[in-house]
């Protein structure tokens, strides 16, 4: 079972969700999915928010193999590189897969940066409440800058003020 974090902030955010949970549902079975959360951009402010969202996804796939149909699902949904934390049309990262601790150049899991991102803990405690203390243990301010949307009218909202 891994757990999948999902973020957009580039084009239609909405859709580029709606197409990734299509196509992970293609690497397995979609054990959960999360509400959609709107953050706002991290580390570069001058850009818009970003919508985020997480799934447990059960896979045959070994971790490295995820890593790579997840690069693909990327370049499919037409991620194009722009710059380190810059606008991206759809991001997926490994936040944990199982118990496995992995630590190599290009693969580290669980994702380095969960313990420390209120916009991936907040989605993946929803559908994994063993991370709720993790979630809990996050700075006030930090917990406040992600808000769950109502999926039904999300993408309203994203177009309403983005
Ligand atoms: P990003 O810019 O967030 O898409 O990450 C870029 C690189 O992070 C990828 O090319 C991966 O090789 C590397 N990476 C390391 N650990 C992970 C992980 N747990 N999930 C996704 N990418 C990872």
């Amino acid at each position: 079972m891994a757990r999948i974090g999902i973020g957009s902030n580039a084009g239609d955010s909405h859709d580029a969700i709606e197409r990734a949970w299509a196509a992970l549902a293609a690497l397995g079975t979609l054990r959960a999915r999360s509400s959609l959360y709107r953050t706002k951009a991290w580390g570069v402010v001058d850009q818009p928010d970003f919508l985020n969202a997480a799934a447990l996804l059960e896979t045959p796939l070994a971790p490295r193999a995820l890593l790579h149909a997840l690069k693909a699902i990327e370049a499919d949904l037409g991620r194009v590189p722009t710059f380190r934390w810059g606008p991206r049309a759809i991001d997926l990262d490994i936040l944990a897969y199982d118990d496995a601790r992995i630590d190599e150049p290009d693969l580290v899991v669980p994702h380095p940066r969960l313990f420390e991102r209120a916009f991936a803990l907040a989605p993946l405690r929803e559908i994994d409440p063993a991370y709720e203390p993790a979630y809990e243990a996050l700075p006030a301010a930090a917990r406040a800058e992600v808000r769950r949307l109502d999926t039904k009218t999300s993408s309203c909202e994203l177009d309403g003020d983005a």
